[in-house]
């Protein structure tokens, strides 16, 4: 397995992409289904499709489609609940066995990570043997394929490993890193989004070869080092490092969809409390507090949303939920509501100021006491009176979700 001979890369750097992640779960924990185009949906009575296995997309359904459109492209289509909880449990395994190779692992998504082999290639192998390691890796701990990319940085190890999917191996040694992204449109780049791709083709600039004839220095003054990152990143030379560490909590939230048009006052509280019990016992769960939070609620036309501060720091559902009612009784003008968010901007760990002034102590044992019963028994088993009504709407997985941090939640 060692590699003796072969060539040394300056930066050897992976991409493994699980495959169809949720459906190909499902297809593992049911045999009955491997082979066969299921469409995953937020519990039964979901409408929007999740994701879906390859041979669903073989007639054309994808994620997003309403469940009966994709029923008439594909009338043996088998609607399946998604089980977030699941998910979260194999991504777990997935990335544990995967660190395995290097300690040098960004979990990028629920099922895709970055690792960076630089200084493990002696070990493992050729690039070609590394691909199947992986891939075998990822295989024994899931049941589940991948695609794995292999090049020199992360852009363009992420565009190899969309070059053959399912299963598929693609190696882009890193000299030949800039020729295989040549006539990529700039805007399928990470990071470019229509914004800066229409400016972008201003400039005359669609594919990355055409950014080759633009100075890095046009793309650092209109966008600084993000714009620098663009230009490097379309030569196959993007230098951003594998980030191994947890990143720090920007903001936290949570969202629930309301039955379409909601207007009574009474039900919108319900779902308001419900999200600030979320987002309290996520905060405690992950021992931050904040004290500025927002508050949206999604109208026929667009979001309604308000920021508000609590006078301290808090991880109290109860201070959450009053300074959003507070703006529902005052802001709200009875339009129907569709949606409803909570997050929780800027979190951080409480200092000791806050300690000092913070709640009072049988709330706290209070809600030690909660956290640790729905720990134990699942989420809700304990919370306010004014939940029973509350919607029992599945949870929803994020694409963002990582088996470390304050993500771990679902
Ligand atoms: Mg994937």
């Amino acid at each position: 397995m060692k590699n003796e001979n072969a060539e040394i890369w300056p930066r050897l750097i992976v991409l493994a992409d699980m495959n169809a992640f949720f459906a190909s779960v499902e297809q593992v924990d049911h045999p009955e289904w491997r082979a066969r185009p299921i469409a995953l949906t937020n519990g039964n009575i979901g409408t929007c499709i999740i994701t879906c296995s390859y041979e669903a997309r073989a007639n054309g359904v994808h994620t997003g489609m309403h469940i009966k459109r994709a029923r008439r492209l594909c009338p043996e289509l088998i609607q399946v609940s998604s089980r977030p909880q699941r998910y979260a449990e194999v991504s777990t395994h997935i990335m544990q066995a995967l660190a395995r190779f290097t300690p040098d692992i960004e979990i990028f998504s629920v099922d895709e990570a970055f690792l960076d082999l630089t200084h493990c290639q002696q070990l493992w192998g050729t690039p070609d043997q590394i691909a199947h390691r992986i891939k075998q890796t990822v295989y024994e701990h899931s049941g589940i394929l991948c695609s794995v990319g292999i090049s020199g940085d992360k852009t363009t190890a992420k565009f190899a490993a969309k070059q053959n999917k399912p299963d598929g191996v693609t190696i882009i040694p890193p000299w030949q890193a800039r020729d295989s992204l040549a006539d990529i449109p700039v805007s399928e780049l990470c990071g470019v989004n229509s914004g800066i791709a229409g400016m972008l083709s201003r400039y005359g600039v669609h594919r990355c070869a055409d950014l080759q004839r633009l100075p890095i220095s046009v793309l650092g003054k209109r966008w600084g080092n993000p714009g620098r990152r663009i230009w490097l990143m379309a030569q196959g030379l993007d230098p951003e490092p594998v980030k191994t560490g947890i990143p720090s909590v920007q903001s936290i939230g949570h969202g629930k969809v309301l039955p379409p048009d909601t207007h009574d006052i009474e039900s919108i509280r319900v779902y308001l409390m419900h999200m600030a019990h979320k987002l309290g016992e996520r905060l405690r769960c992950n021992h931050l507090v904040a004290q500025q939070f927002l508050f949206g609620l999604r109208l026929y036309h667009g979001w309604l949303k308000t920021t508000a501060r609590s006078l301290l720091p808090s991880d109290d559902e109860m201070v959450i939920f009053r300074l959003g009612n507070r703006w529902l009784t005052d802001g709200w003008q009875n339009q129907g509501v569709w949606q409803i968010r909570i997050v929780a901007l800027d979190p951080k760990a409480p200092c000791q100021a806050d300690l000092f002034q913070r709640k009072h102590p049988a709330r706290e044992r209070a809600h030690l006491a909660m956290d640790q019963i729905n720990r134990r028994y699942g989420a809700m088993t304990l919370a306010s009176a004014r939940l029973v009504d509350r919607s029992r709407m599945p949870d929803v997985i994020s694409p963002a979700w990582k088996p470390q941090g304050h993500r771990r939640t679902v």
